[in-house]
């Protein structure tokens, strides 16, 4: 049985996924033979409350030089990131002589807000590649991954955090420990650490099953994050939904007592214990409604190619990952998966091996169908895609139902 990552009981995983590649691991067919695969497996632990992976690849598979997602790619996500800096501005940085830290900066797209106003800042970013990005944007960025060692050396060189900041990064992180305690290090004794991840309570409602994949070892709740952080003379003081990557959470945490306690938190306390978070029947039902979901998109989209339709994935997301391999969607049903990130381009999609193609061969022939791998930006992708639907294209989803639309 394994143990949890936080809390070290020991749980039964309530599903596996079978074996599953590196999510972002786009390839080339020279490096076919060598791909890497693990068995996914996710579990609730009874006692802290965490829902995680049963194991996760080491961590230097997933974020190196070579990774392929850059933050930057996403206009909406761009506008986002400003209005969280605006409102961390706002609320928590009365002064100009701040100093701001951010775990998992990747391209900048979140300190560029902070940057350009002068606030002194440090983003932590592990994968080299997209660090770069944001250094040549002239955002301070050092390569590293983010635990209690490094605060302790943030500490030394630029002094003590006023917010440090994180969005879909704390979720990636099994030493959650060595995290909780380098906050504790490096935050001042009114400051706030503020971060965002999809949350668990859209994932059950969605069925958005293909937000687990080896880079998200946890999925968090008010419950879970709560249990973790309190064992470091942190709580959590503010909750805020986020209607991005499918419905997030942004938890807003300080040093216990030192700030007032939103009514939201207990709020969302009790939604939680309403829904069932906290109870392992729904998570056999999570199981039952994934495996049916699979179901029904594999049975859409075998009728559609029986009738020699031509059916293109749109966007070449880490999720799409899970997706393609869990329901077995291979070449033969999705011709190619169209995508405007270089670095993906001319390669393959991990395990199944779908060819990965640059946006402007989906735009001069379009397919009939369009899987829609990029759901959680439905709106802003259907908007561009308006010729798209004219031409008599029609878009295949899965979130949160399995169906077949000409808009969301
Ligand atoms: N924050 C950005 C956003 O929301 O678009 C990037 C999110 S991306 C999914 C996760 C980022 O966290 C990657 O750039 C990865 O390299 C970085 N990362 C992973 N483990 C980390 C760690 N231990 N410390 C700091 N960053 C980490």
């Amino acid at each position: 049985m394994p143990q949890c990552l936080t809390c070290k009981s020991n749980y039964e995983p309530f599903i596996s996924f079978g074996k599953m590649p590196i999510a972002n691991g786009f390839l080339t067919p020279d490096q076919f033979d060598d791909e890497y695969f693990f068995e996914m497996k996710v579990g609730f632990c009874a006692n802290c409350k965490m829902v995680q992976l049963a194991n996760q690849p080491d961590r230097e598979r997933m974020f190196h030089q070579n990774y392929a997602f850059f933050s930057s790619t996403s206009s909406r996500m761009a506008l986002h990131f400003k209005e969280f800096a605006d409102s961390i501005k706002q609320k928590y940085l009365p002064s100009a002589d701040a100093f701001v830290v951010e775990i998992g900066s990747n391209d900048g797209i979140m300190l560029q807000n902070f940057a350009e106003k002068g606030i002194a800042h440090l983003g932590i970013e592990p994968s080299a590649n997209v660090a770069k990005v944001a250094i040549q944007k002239g955002i301070k960025t050092t390569s590293e991954f983010f635990d209690e060692e490094l605060a302790g050396k943030i500490v030394v060189d630029h002094g003590k955090a006023d917010a440090i900041l994180a969005a879909n990064v704390m979720c990636h992180i099994p030493c959650l420990h060595s995290v909780a305690a380098g906050v504790k290090i490096l935050l001042k004794p009114e400051g706030v650490l503020a971060f965002e991840d999809p949350y668990l309570g859209d994932i059950i409602e969605k069925t958005s099953y293909d937000q687990i994949y080896d880079e998200h070892a946890f999925y968090f709740s008010l419950e879970s994050v709560s249990h973790l952080f309190e064992q470091y003379g942190l709580e959590v003081v503010d909750t805020i939904h986020q209607n991005v990557h499918g419905g997030s959470m942004r938890y807003v945490i300080a040093h216990k007592g030192k700030k007032e306690i939103s009514p939201e938190v207990q709020k969302l306390r009790e939604k939680e214990k309403r829904f069932g978070l906290q109870s392992p029947k729904t998570f056999e039902l999570l199981c039952e409604n994934i495996k049916i979901s699979r179901d029904k998109l594999l049975a859409v989209l075998t009728d559609l190619k029986s009738q020699g339709k031509r059916i293109v994935g749109y966007a070449a997301t880490s999720k799409s990952t899970t997706v393609t391999n869990y329901c077995g969607i291979t070449p033969d049903l999705v011709e190619f998966i169209s995508d405007t990130t270089p670095i993906k381009q001319g390669k393959f999609s991990p395990g199944v091996h779908i060819p990965v193609k640059p946006y402007e061969e989906f735009c001069s022939n379009y397919p009939d169908y369009a899987l829609l791998f990029g759901w959680n930006h439905a709106e802003e992708i259907m908007a561009n895609e308006q010729e798209f639907v004219k031409s008599g294209g029609k878009w295949i989803v899965y979130v949160p139902e399995v169906g077949i639309v000409d808009k969301v």
